[in-house]
């Protein structure tokens, strides 16, 4: 499929995050307003759905949908309402379209506002479908030999996370306290966390609900779009407190997702199938075609006041499990999802050192820190860094960007339960 020409002529470049192809769902604010709108993104600018509703009958849906600052009422219509706003957008912002006279009032300009959640997260729960970074966190915590655990390759390995922690990208992440058991030390103490991480995920919206077992290509369906998103992780809190239940405090501090809900069907051509199966999954777990998808991934590193360096390149076929083989396994007990439900794929780490998704695995537990462009090092991050993630599926003459997945790390507050 090559570039859609659009008369916003922004979107018509090879290197816009947002052509006509890929139209992603947010939800914005001017500088002077609190609530946000619902808009679409087009080139540089932002077409606002909410003030268009207001004014226009756009004869699409029966009811106001827009006149919410999140995208959940829509997302409930079902798959065929999110076809007919997707078709009708294309027509309605492409080349030759009869309503560019009507529409070209309400395009904002995205340097011009303040993007919110896009969505109001039902829950949240984090998977672990990355071989290479399973491989790697089993070797540095178990040795090679047990590097992944026994059921690893037959089972979608989750824990359920919290949904009150996520946040928009920019919202600056504290660095957590928590209780640590340094290796040395005969006791666990209370101090802020001295391993903060980041890992490079993909999010699955659920736009959807289901009520029992249900199977992967119906799970494929539920799926209304995806962002980037950054499980910041306290790797010392977490390595005392996941034996036997997994984490907890480690990872409820923040989780950071990129503001533009990038569609299914906008990621339709670039479906990949999932790596070759070294042993064959249970049936419920098959896939019944390609459900990956070809996005490139990036990291940077930004210390306070210094130059950006990109610290890992990744790619989302990595994974050994796609979202819909998750979101079906999340199912089998008769738990049931709801619109909204956010899904993290786990860390999405390559085959190689420069495509490691966390700085535990790039700098090997700590023992071997890399080098920013600006000579400093890190083993983890640091107060004042700024991290940031990215994403392109790249077409042919075009790309779909996710836009930027972005938190600096604030200090940690003096002793929480020191009060005077
Ligand atoms: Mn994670």
């Amino acid at each position: 499929m090559p570039l859609m020409k659009s008369w916003v002529e922004s979107a018509n470049t090879e290197t816009t995050p947002f052509p006509l192809n890929n139209l992603p769902y947010g939800v914005f604010s001017r500088q002077e307003e609190e609530e946000g709108r619902c808009g679409v993104a087009i080139g540089d600018q932002i077409l606002d759905l909410t003030g268009l509703e207001e004014t226009h009958n756009l004869g699409l849906f029966d009811i106001p949908l827009f006149d919410v600052p999140f995208w959940n009422d829509f997302m409930e219509l079902g798959p065929e309402a999110w076809t007919i706003l997707r078709n009708w957008l294309i027509g309605a912002l492409g080349k030759n379209s009869p309503l560019q006279v009507t529409l070209k009032p309400y395009l904002v300009s995205q340097s011009s506002v303040r993007m919110h959640m896009p969505f109001a997260v039902s829950e949240y729960t984090d998977f672990y479908a990355g071989r290479h970074h399973a491989t790697n966190v089993g070797t540095m915590f178990r040795g090679a030999d047990n590097a992944l655990p026994p059921n690893w390759l037959h089972i979608p390995i989750g824990y359920n996370g919290r949904a009150s922690s996520v946040v928009i990208s920019g919202t600056p992440v504290r660095r957590p306290w928590g209780q640590l058991k340094p290796p040395s030390a005969d006791r666990p103490i209370f101090a802020p966390c001295k391993r903060f991480d980041l890992e490079l995920e993909i999010g699955a919206i659920i736009g959807q609900p289901s009520d029992g077992p249900i199977t992967v290509a119906e799970a494929d369906e539920m799926i209304f779009g995806y962002v980037l998103l950054n499980d910041w992780s306290a790797r010392d809190i977490q390595a005392w407190e996941y034996q036997p239940l997994g984490p907890f405090q480690a990872k409820a501090t923040a989780t950071t997702i990129s503001p533009w809900i990038v569609t299914r069907a906008a990621l339709e051509p670039f479906r990949v199938s999932t790596p070759p199966r070294e042993v064959p999954l249970l049936p419920y777990l098959q896939e019944p075609g390609p459900m990956l998808y070809d996005i490139d991934l990036e990291i940077t590193l930004q210390p306070k006041g210094k130059a950006a360096t990109t610290i890992s390149r990744t790619n989302m076929k990595e994974l050994y499990y796609s979202s819909a083989q998750q979101l079906a396994h999340h199912t089998t007990s008769g738990c049931p999802m709801n619109v909204g439900d956010l899904l993290g794929t786990g860390t999405i780490s390559g085959p190689t050192k420069e495509s490691r998704g966390s700085l535990l695995e790039l700098s090997w537990g700590g023992k071997e820190p890399i080098t920013l462009e600006s000579g400093e090092k890190r083993a983890f991050l640091e107060d004042g860094d700024t991290l940031t993630l990215h994403g392109n599926a790249q077409g042919h003459g075009y790309r779909i960007g996710f836009g930027e997945c972005r938190g600096e790390i604030l200090p940690a507050l003096d002793d929480p339960y020191e009060r005077s």
